[in-house]
């Protein structure tokens, strides 16, 4: 299975409120962030860990990455074709603001091979945009796109948010019709949410921000479902739609049990039945690295059971679960063990069962994380050693 490298580039212009992402908005510490990362892909190279992996990937996330000059993503895009084997037409994406590009700026993402944009558009209303605080308007989002496909780039996504408080059904169909202005081949459209640390967290603890009730979330959902369906965009996964056969590869590697390598501060990892993060904090990432020690905060083996339940987790949240890959993987018959759950989930319209797939309808993926926690939890109920034959 081909796997994935992945960069986090942790800086901002300014912080959104809403964002939990790691970055700082020191912009001055770019190029001695990019001295490391190139130290850290030297760090693993050097262990030989990684030698057996082929690429077909490579994702810039961030963190706002086109913050980095055209130079500088080729520093990094270096060392990783001449010690990592990347084949020939690998997708590479960039994610960027809408704010942080310009022509120049793009020619030298394509001359540095970068074949996908993924611009953060979040919302084409500007009273949504100041709301999310964020640091360009909507006419500066379409300039953006504009320029990206006058530049070349035929592969676009953007990212789009709902469930923002007091989110109207008009507002979302508004930033739809805007984007469909655009031959974009991918939209992810992510709902917002409250997490902690955030300012946006503090002002709903503070009863300064009301949000949407869960019906009016799952309605927004549906519609926009409904609403990309109708105009060729499949959906692959809870937030990800594409035009046919442009899912985003590298985040499918996410979803599909397929390794993953993250460079960068906060980036994670999954190679080899075990999964590790990277300390999210610059300074000690640099700190850790100049006495070359492996800048992680945590690394663990997934035991059987972890993979199982990460499986079904994942592939339920994506495409579905394949039948006959998960009984050889886990000698676990889920159709049969889990046969009144799986019913009474079909009739209540949440899942759709064929003779080789189980799959969340777009009802089922309005209510994806608790879907799966009941089926994670019946499994534990079960005598699940024994069911395992293991
Ligand atoms: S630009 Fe993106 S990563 Fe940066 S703070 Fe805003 S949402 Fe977070």
């Amino acid at each position: 299975m081909t796997a994935g490298l992945y960069i986090h580039i942790p800086f901002c212009q300014r912080k959104c409120f809403y964002c939990d992402f790691y970055s700082i908005e020191n912009t001055e510490l770019i190029n001695q962030f990019v001295d490391y990362l190139i130290l850290e892909i030297q760090q693993k190279v050097s262990a030989g860990k990684y030698s057996d992996l082929t690429f077909d990937t490579i994702f810039f996330g961030g963190g706002t990455p086109s913050l980095l000059s055209g130079t500088q993503i080729s520093r990094i895009l270096d060392p990783l074709h001449k010690n990592f084997k990347i084949l020939d037409g690998s997708e590479i994406t960039i994610e960027c603001n809408p704010r942080t590009i310009d022509k120049e700026k793009l020619k030298a993402y394509q001359k540095a091979s970068i074949n996908r944009l993924s611009i953060g558009v979040q919302s084409f209303l500007d009273s949504e945009l100041n709301f999310l605080s964020r640091i360009h308007n909507a006419n500066q989002a379409k300039e953006s796109l504009n320029l990206a496909f006058e530049s070349g780039f035929e592969n676009l996504s953007i990212d789009l948010l709902f469930a923002l408080p007091k989110q109207r059904q008009e507002d979302i169909l508004f930033s739809l019709e805007e984007a469909y202005n655009f031959p974009l081949s991918h939209i992810s459209y992510y709902n917002l949410t409250y997490e902690e640390e955030t300012p946006l967290y503090q002002d709903l603890e503070n009863g300064k921000i009301e949000p949407l009730s869960d019906d009016e979330e799952s309605s927004l959902y549906l519609s926009i479902i409904k609403n990309l369906e109708q105009q060729g965009f499949k959906q692959y996964e809870v937030s990800n739609f594409s035009k046919p056969n442009l899912q985003c590869k590298h985040n499918l590697k996410y979803w599909t049990d397929a390794p993953y390598i993250g460079f960068g501060p906060s980036a994670h990892s999954y190679f080899d039945n075990s999964r590790s993060k990277n300390v999210d904090d610059l300074l000690i990432y640099f700190n850790l690295l100049s006495k070359k020690e492996e800048p992680l905060i945590f690394s663990e083996e997934l035991s059987f059971k972890d993979r199982m339940m990460e499986s079904i987790f994942l592939s339920l949240r994506a495409d579905g679960l394949v039948l006959e890959q998960f009984a050889k993987e886990f000698f676990f018959d889920i159709l049969f063990e889990l046969r009144d759950l799986l019913l009474s989930l079909t009739l209540g319209g949440f899942l759709s069962i064929d003779k080789t797939k189980i799959k969340l309808t777009a009802k089922g993926y309005s209510l994806c994380d608790e879907i799966c926690l009941r089926i994670i939890k019946d499994i534990e109920n079960k005598d699940i050693e024994k069911i395992m034959r293991i």
